[in-house]
């Protein structure tokens, strides 16, 4: 069965995915993407891979994001602009990591409004100890890069990677204090945007991604957002 991306009788075109680091919202959005058919934006990855080929919008922008700092509201803006006019975002696109400011978002409502499109929010929220619990779980194989959660995916040997043995070491960006502070900071950037949609009177879904496995969490958003079963429309 393929879904359509109509929530209640109007036709959405744009998801905008709100969660903070540990939420598992790139779980959901990946999970989004392969059931609705539809592109998953993430400025986060369309940046780094511009570092990565080196060109001129990388280059421009490393020394901000190796910083922490957000690079500036008009080059994402213009990244988001080309990205989803591209032919295979026509009918539809999840957007992860934009807006995050509310220049982002002003932006982006006039451009979607511009072109009759109306998006929906998702709110991933998850409790506060739970992510802190998460992501001081990771540990991370120094050698082959393997990933571990010493609550919800351990290693079979305690400390010790299942491939190749190495000791598992804790990441730099997964220790309390910064976990804590990257926390703080998507909370000082998320709660305007989330309030100025609000005020806007866009819809936003709640969606609680705590205590659920990944499944679970995706059918609590199929049910809050009640996407439409093509079949039923005949689309
Ligand atoms: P992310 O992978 O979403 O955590 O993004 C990684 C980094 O990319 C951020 O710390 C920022 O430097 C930059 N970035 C990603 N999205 C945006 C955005 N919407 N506005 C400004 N900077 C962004």
């Amino acid at each position: 069965m393929s879904l359509c991306l109509c929530v209640k009788e109007e036709t959405v075109k744009a998801i905008v995915l709100f969660g903070s680091p540990g939420s598992g919202k790139g779980t959901q959005a990946k999970m989004l993407m392969e059931r609705l058919g539809v592109p998953h934006i993430s400025t986060g990855d369309m940046l780094r891979e511009g570092i990565r080929q080196g060109d001129d919008l990388g280059s421009g922008v490393a020394a901000r994001m190796h910083s922490g700092a957000l690079v500036s509201d008009d080059i994402v803006n213009r990244l988001v602009e080309h990205r989803i006019s591209q032919s295979d975002a026509s009918s539809g696109f999840i957007l992860d990591g934009y807006p995050r400011t509310l220049a982002q978002a002003e932006h982006l409502c006039e451009w979607l409004d511009g072109r009759g499109i109306r998006e929906v929010v998702i709110h991933l929220a998850v409790d506060y100890n739970v992510i802190i619990a998460r992501l001081t779980g990771r540990r991370q194989c120094p050698r082959c890069g393997t990933l571990y959660n010493i609550a919800s995916q351990p290693p079979r040997v305690d400390g010790a990677c299942d491939l190749d043995g190495e000791k598992l070491a804790i990441r730099e960006d997964d220790s309390e204090g910064v976990i804590r502070e990257r926390l703080a900071a998507y909370e000082r950037q998320t709660h305007p945007v989330l309030r100025f949609y609000e005020k806007a009177g866009r819809r936003i879904v709640q969606v609680d991604g705590s205590f659920d496995l990944p499944n679970a969490v995706f059918q609590k958003i199929r049910e809050a957002v009640d996407f439409d079963d093509c079949s039923k429309n005949g689309r």
